[in-house]
This record gives C-alpha cells, structure tokens and sequence, in this order.
C-alpha cells in the first residue's frame, strides 16, 4: 500500500504530517511511503532524513497522490478555489485522507470529497476518549500553542518576566492572566510559572480549579451554580447573567496585569469575547495579550489574524495564526506520531492490508466519507 505525504500549501503553514521516526513506523506497518521533495523543509526535517528511514521522495505532487492508497496532511487539501493546485482533484477513487479537515467549518468540501470518493478522516473529531489519546492532534497542538504563546507574550513585553533583585534595584515579577484553563491554558499557566510571573486564571468549568492551583497559579472563578461543562468535557455557551459576572471579574482583574494570554473556546462556535475593548483601555501601556482564539473570531476585541495590534494606550495585541506551526519541528513530529498512531489499528497485521471497523467508536468519530457519502452524523443531513 502506497501512502503519500505532500507539501503543505496552505498560508502560515510549515508543519508537515510525517516526520522521519514515523517513516520508520509506516514501513513496519508496509506502507511504501511516498513523500513529496521539500515537504518538510519548514520544520526542519530533510529529503535525506526521510530517504534514510525508508522513504521515497517525488518532485510531482500529482503523481504522489494520485497513486496514494493513503493520504496524511496536516490541513485540508486545496480544492482549486483557493490559490494553487486542487488536491482533491490528485486523489484516486478510493483513496484514504487523513488529516485536520475542519469539515464542520467547511462543509462544502465535504462534499466533494464524497463526491470524488475519497474516505476522509478528520483528525480533530477523534473522540477525546482515553484509548484515543495519543491520536489527539488537538492536545498535541494545544499543548505547544500554549507553550508559544508564553514566549511570544515575552517577546513583545518591555520587561522581565521574574522577580529580579540587582544592585540597581529589583524588578518586579511579572503578572500574567490565563483565560481559559484547557490544553493550551495549562501548559501557558506551567510555562509562564517556570519564567518566574505570578501567574492567575479562569474558565467557565469549575472542575478546573484544582489543576490551576497544582500548577502554582490562583484561581479566579465566577461564584455561580452555573458550570459551564458541556459534552465530552468541553466548555458550552453561558448564560447572559453569568456572562456579565464574568465580564465584572475580568474587568477588575484584568487591569492589573503585564501579560494576557486568552484560549478560551467553545467546540463548533466562534470564540467567546471575553476582553472588551473597555478592558483593554483600562491596562497599562506595554502590556501585553496574547489571543489564541484569534483565527475562530478572537476572546479579545480589537485583535487581529496575522497581526500585532496596538491600541491607543499602548497594549499590544497578539494576533499570530497558526501558533503551532511556529514550532513546526515538534508540532510536526507529534502530529506525525498522532496520526501514526490513529492507522496502526487500521492495517491488518497479516495481510498488511486495511481493514477498517466502521464500528469502532473512534472510527465512527472521526470517519467523515465513505463510499462517495457523507457519514458523519454531524454533517450527514446537508450532505446526502
Ligand atoms: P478548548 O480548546 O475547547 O477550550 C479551551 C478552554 O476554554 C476550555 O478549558 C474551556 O472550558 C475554556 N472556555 C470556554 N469558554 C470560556 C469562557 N467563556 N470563559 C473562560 N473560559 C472558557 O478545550 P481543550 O483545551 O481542547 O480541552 C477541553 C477539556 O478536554 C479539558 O478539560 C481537557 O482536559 C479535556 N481533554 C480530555 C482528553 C481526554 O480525556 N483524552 C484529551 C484532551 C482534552
């Protein structure tokens, strides 16, 4: 079986979704791992390292995918709307597609991978199950956005982030504000912590508390019955009464701080707004929030996609894409491992062969054509 990995064309995109180790584990499963030239360039990862660990390299996308028994990506394929090749169009009938989709956000071409009878499966609807965590590309990713993030926030902040005690004075620490407490979250509350900040922060699940305050960081929650857990462990939409508590803590906490990195977000929905433009008048120049929730509509008024913003009283807003993929070299090897991880109960030990269980939980999760259908339930109504 042939499995193809090609360059990823999309804007802000340097990750790829195979790394060298995973090449190794492919060809154990016996794949024939077909890699287009350059694919990994971005993070680091040579023609020579894949060759070495078994692969084989092409100069010609069309010709890799179009024999491809399987397909890894990191993001959806091009479709010939967008400016470059249509990917879709390179796949054979039958042909397996693996990778983040977003096929909630972008259901048309859902579609046409029906339509063009490809079996996709969308990395980021694995159930969050605890068989499926080494499949989880959200917590790979999340994990190392949370952590950038941090360091990003440093980059632009005019000052240092521990308490310093000098012969020319001390300088206080930093305080950084976390909003949202999820993967991201508690990895930017950990990272902020080792560099010294005294660190806070919220989220709408209560539950979320004690993992906060083990990390060394405060807590600050809304008093309310309401908790705002939803399905399978994520966050849901709160009332408008808890919401305007909410907006009265932030309000007051929020001016104090140095640093802001927000993460908050609600599965299928735009990002919550959690930072008034008020509250951003409030902070003190040279301050700094870092929105990670930027590319699903922002937590943070005023914050743009690919941009720093500054406002007018000098907070600097944040505002990169893709934050992952600005560290692609590890991005990409745990995505790689992710996605490694999610085929290998796929393939038939003895025949090498795959022999896919569209019973299996995490299958069903994740599988969103099969047979020129649409068959997620999720978006199988438009898609018949
Ligand atoms: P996410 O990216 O969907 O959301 C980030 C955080 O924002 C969440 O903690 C959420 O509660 C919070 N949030 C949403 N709306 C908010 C608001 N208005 N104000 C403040 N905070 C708000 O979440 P995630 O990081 O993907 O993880 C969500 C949960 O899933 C976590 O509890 C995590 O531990 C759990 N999880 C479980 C598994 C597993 O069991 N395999 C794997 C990964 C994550």
């Amino acid at each position: 079986m042939k499995l193809a990995v090609p360059r990823e064309r999309r804007p802000d995109e340097s990750r790829v979704a195979i790394s060298p180790d995973m090449v190794k584990k492919l060809t154990g499963l016996g794949f024939d791992v077909i890699i287009e030239a350059g694919a990994g360039t971005g993070a680091n990862m040579t023609d020579a390292a894949y060759e070495a660990a078994g692969a084989t390299i092409v100069a010609d996308e069309a010709a890799a995918l179009g024999d491809a028994d399987v397909v890894f990506k990191v993001q959806r394929p091009l479709s010939g709307d967008d400016d470059g090749p249509d990917e879709i169009a390179m796949m054979k009938k039958g042909a397996v597609l693996i990778g983040s989709l977003a096929p909630l956000q972008n259901r048309e071409q859902v579609k046409a991978y029906a339509a063009a009878g490809i079996d996709t499966f969308a990395m980021e609807m694995v159930p969050r199950i605890t068989r499926a965590q080494s499949m989880d590309v959200l917590s790979s990713q999340a994990n190392l956005a949370g952590y950038k993030a941090v360091l990003d926030a440093c980059a632009h902040y005019g000052r240092a982030m521990p308490m310093m005690m000098t012969a020319a004075g001390t300088i206080a620490p930093a305080r950084v504000f976390v909003m949202g407490a999820g993967v991201a979250g508690l990895q930017a509350i950990a990272t902020a912590r080792r560099l010294g900040a005294i660190v806070s922060a919220t989220d709408v699940r209560p539950e979320v508390a004690e993992q906060i305050q083990s990390l060394g960081a405060k807590y600050i929650g809304v008093e309310s019955e309401e908790s705002g857990a939803g399905a399978g462990g994520y966050a849901k939409e709160m009332s408008d009464d808890y919401k305007q508590r909410q907006a009265a803590l932030i309000a007051e906490t929020i001016k104090k701080q140095d640093i802001v990195i927000t993460t908050a977000a609600i599965p299928g929905r735009a990002a919550p707004r959690l930072v008034s433009e008020e509250m951003l008048a409030s902070m003190k120049p040279g301050s700094v929030i870092v929105d990670l929730a930027v590319e699903t509509g922002g937590n943070c008024a005023l914050s743009k996609p690919g941009e720093v913003v500054r406002t007018d009283n000098g907070v600097l807003i944040v505002g990169y894409r893709n934050v992952p993929g600005r560290l692609a070299e590890d991005a990409s090897a745990l995505y790689a491992r992710n996605l490694v991880n999610f085929i290998t109960p796929l393939v038939d030990s003895e025949t090498k062969a795959l022999k896919i269980d569209w019973e299996d939980e995490i299958v069903k999760g994740a599988g969103i054509t099969r047979d020129g259908a649409v068959v997620h339930p999720m978006l199988q109504e438009e898609g018949k």
